[in-house]
């Protein structure tokens, strides 16, 4: 077999910048991120990582594209590879769970986990709604589980059968917590906390996009003394998405549409809607134009859902249109353009949506639609950008 050293990962030193080599990652760890081609930390990995590696919660104010999975994947498989268990534990018993408020980010999770531990001998199950259950069961009852990924709904019903002992937890991660709140899932989330180990006796590492009283409130009950880390969603939305505005009438959107994907350096782009019937009309509307794109909304099955996003992925999709809610948990790089068809209400919504494309240190850009109802909500993506934005007459495409 192949001996694979860290002479074949080079990455010089750069000023201002932290490399996966100054934290004395395990071998097998060192090789799954040459492979998945990272270079440098993303700041929350470089701030992050010497607490969680040291055993400390953490509380992590970041959102999706910053690079936070990796930040406690890395933390948690470090701690398993350093920490061999001398014993084969019980089945469904796993050292590690993370908690996500939906399938895709839970099962983005998962991919995740499973790059990052190709070459180490650990065991990750996924447990999510709306999937096969008998399949997610029999993938927790035959072979002892090291990490666990789920959301709240699922993994309490296995919780319920026995399938599941929550006893031996060393680490757990709660991912986008605002979320579960909004969502509604704080009393399963607080029931599953409880059947894991006392705060003290396991490593907590929390993460939300905001961090309002009640998020702080859940951060607070359940973590000690954590480190908190901060990374700014300016940071995220502006630094490598170039945001234009186009003052546009409402029935002039679709047109412009068209001449935006007509153009070669759309290559990759999501749309969003405010709404899911808008979300269909535009699919429609595209669609008739021959041109090949994809909705993805709430009231479409999981499985279709799963299966479009798999083929945007690969790039046998160029075009998506999308709802927020659906859109949260993209997390594919090369994604050349977002387009807001309308102007969310709520601006966290915006930094979301932007944040689809310029992932991973390349180069994206935005272009919201503004007419005359979208307007109204300018204001306050302004206040939350800190920024005066520039709205012109759409670009001559
Ligand atoms: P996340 O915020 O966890 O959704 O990660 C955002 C994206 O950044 C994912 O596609 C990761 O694969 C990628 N990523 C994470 N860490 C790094 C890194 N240090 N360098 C480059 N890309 C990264």
């Amino acid at each position: 077999m192949h001996d694979w050293t860290l002479d074949e990962f080079v990455v010089p030193e750069v000023e201002g910048k932290t490399r996966f080599h100054d934290f004395a990652l395990p071998l097998p760890i060192m090789r799954a991120i040459d492979k998945l081609g990272y270079e440098y930390c993303t700041p929350i990995q470089s701030d992050a990582l010497p607490f969680a590696l040291s055993d400390y919660d953490v509380t992590g104010q970041a959102q999706t594209g910053t690079g936070k999975t990796a930040a406690f994947l890395i933390a948690l498989l470090t701690r398993f590879w350093e920490n061999p268990l001398q014993e084969t534990p019980p089945l469904g018993a796993p050292r590690a769970l993370i908690l996500a408020p939906t399938r895709e980010l839970a099962l983005q999770i998962e991919g995740d986990a499973k790059a990052l531990s190709k070459y180490m001998d650990e065991r990750t199950v996924c447990v999510v709604g709306g999937m096969d259950m008998q399949k997610q069961r029999e993938r927790l009852t035959k072979k002892p589980v090291d990490l666990l990924i789920g959301t709240p709904g699922r993994l309490i019903d296995f919780l319920n059968r026995n399938d599941v002992s929550l006893k031996h937890v060393e680490v757990l991660v709660i991912d986008e917590a605002d979320r579960m709140l909004d969502m509604g899932f704080i009393p399963d989330v607080r029931r599953i906390v409880y059947q894991t180990p006392h705060k003290r006796r396991r490593q907590t590492l929390f993460f939300s996009a905001t961090f309002n009283e009640e998020v702080m409130r859940l951060a607070d009950s359940w973590t000690i003394n954590p480190e908190h880390i901060v990374v700014e969603p300016e940071q995220v939305a502006t630094d490598t998405v170039d945001q234009k505005f186009w003052l546009i009438g409402n029935k002039e959107k679709d047109a412009a549409l068209l001449k935006l994907f007509a153009h070669a350096k759309t290559e990759r782009a999501i749309v969003f809607t405010n709404r899911r019937d808008q979300t269909h009309r535009v699919v429609k509307f595209l669609q008739k134009q021959n041109i090949q794109c994809e909705a993805l909304a709430g009231d479409i099955p999981q499985r279709k859902r799963l299966a479009t996003l798999n083929r945007f992925k690969e790039g046998n999709l160029k075009y998506l249109i999308a709802t927020d809610v659906a859109g949260r948990g993209i997390h594919v790089d090369g994604v050349t353009h977002v387009v807001n068809y309308e102007l969310p209400e709520d601006p966290e919504d915006y930094v979301h949506r932007i944040g689809r494309t310029g992932r991973a240190g390349a180069d994206g850009t935005s272009i919201s639609f503004v007419a005359e109802d979208d307007a109204f909500n300018l204001p306050a993506i302004e206040e939350y950008l800190g920024m005066k934005v520039d709205c012109t007459l759409p670009d001559d495409i």
